[in-house]
């Protein structure tokens, strides 16, 4: 196995340029990865994406690191052989980026650790939003609260204070407090925000004063296992999200003829009107209903056998000549075949009267098939769809249908 490769970002996170020389170029299961003495690029880890750029004119995706070999992953088989020299560029907008968000991290969990002595369990750099998991019921935490930390997390980046690296001697307990024991090989890498109110030892790349890490946005809450998950965007993320929601509101005031601050009356006033009309809509759908039934029944107590055809705009939806069936009597032995055109097609609803010994659904396919239509149903009711075309033709074989039964 080679050399450790040595980590530059370690030394100096800076490092963003670098000259190195090439150990090997291996095949790996997904295209190929270059292996080098030394690397500027950040391998992923400790819930941090890794850095991407280049090496040579090579598009580097990826950096992994695996028995302290960094391992740059390429997908085409790059031009390079052991001993070349090169140089490696880290794409500096993506590091930057990750830095603000992780750096963010720090500071949003010291703040939780400093005000209310909140530990932080968990942390997840996302490629849109992060999230930190933090020791905390979430029902402590309303939106009051959040608002205030929110306030005090950017309190913070204002102060523009000072992130160090500092490297201590494993031994050094006091610098370590509560750090675990596996981790303490070799020298440790702590990172120091604001002299004492973060340190925490930690392997990512880091902005180089908490003004950097630019706004701090709180973007929602969930559960973690009975405990509260933080999700925030930083910097240009944050900057971004504020900017997506303000064209948002923007979009929706001018739709809505309002100025933003009345947004949210003006929806409310126009929910509760939609309400009000939905309410009075039923109530006439209910009462139309009922009128086209009393037709329908008169027509029935003579032939036992009716249709009714509606235009799609005539009638409030598909489910109207379900309501008008449904409002027919019990007794009769009829059938009633109503039908709502959209288009060159009908969609029907198929009834009968209880005493009527007919079932209607398993005679579906058998009825509309042969008609070049489809549908289905339980024993007494059928709904589908048929061409225009066919009505009368389904008209007839429902009248001969109810005739037979009628007089069985
Ligand atoms: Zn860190």
């Amino acid at each position: 196995m080679a050399d450790d490769t040595r980590l530059l970002y370690l030394e100096d996170e800076a490092h963003l340029c670098f000259e190195a020389r090439v150990l090997a170029v291996q095949e790996t299961a997904h295209g190929y990865a270059i292996i080098l003495d030394r690397t500027g690029f950040f391998p992923e880890g400790g819930g941090q994406p890794s850095d991407t750029g280049t090496i040579g004119d090579v598009p580097i995706e990826r950096v992994t690191l695996v028995d302290g070999v960094a391992l740059h992953h390429c997908k085409r088989i790059p031009n390079l052989r052991a001993e070349d020299r090169v140089l490696g560029r880290v794409d500096t907008d993506r590091r930057h980026d990750l830095a603000q968000q992780h750096t963010a991290q720090h500071l949003i969990s010291a703040v939780f650790y400093d005000r209310d002595d909140i530990a932080t369990i968990g942390f997840h750099l996302g490629n849109e939003e992060s999230t930190v998991d933090l020791d905390i019921n979430p029902a402590h935490a309303d939106a009051a609260y959040l608002d205030a930390m929110e306030f005090m997390v950017n309190a913070r980046v204002w102060a523009d204070k000072p992130v160090r690296i500092r490297t201590v001697d494993p031994r050094d307990t006091a610098a370590l407090r509560g750090m675990p024991p596996e981790q303490l090989r070799g020298d440790i890498r702590i990172v120091v925000i604001d002299d004492d109110l973060d340190q925490t030892p930690c392997c990512g790349t880091h902005v180089r004063s908490t003004g950097q890490i630019g706004p701090i946005l709180f973007t929602g809450t969930s559960t973690m296992r009975g405990n509260l998950r933080l999700a925030f965007l930083a910097g240009g993320r944050a900057l971004k999200r504020m900017q997506t929601m303000r064209r948002r509101i923007e979009r929706t005031s001018k739709v809505l003829g309002c100025s933003p601050e009345d947004l949210q009356n003006r929806v409310e006033n126009l929910l509760r009107r939609a309400d009000s009309a939905e309410r009075h809509l039923r109530s006439a759908t209910e009462s139309l209903a009922e009128c086209e039934a009393r037709a329908v029944a008169e027509s029935i107590r003579h032939r036992g056998f009716l249709q009714r055809r509606w235009e799609a705009e005539e009638v409030p939806d598909d489910s109207f000549a379900q309501m008008v069936g449904n409002r027919l009597p019990d007794k009769g032995r009829w059938i009633f075949l109503g039908g709502i055109r959209e288009g060159d097609r009908y969609k029907i609803t198929v009834l009968r009267s209880p005493d009527l010994a007919v079932d209607l659904g398993t005679r579906a396919k058998a009825l509309l098939e042969p008609l070049g239509g489809r549908g289905g149903g339980p024993p007494d009711m059928l709904r589908g769809m048929i061409p225009a075309s066919a009505w009368d033709e389904l008209a007839q074989v429902l009248r001969g249908l109810g005739e037979t039964h009628r007089e069985g």
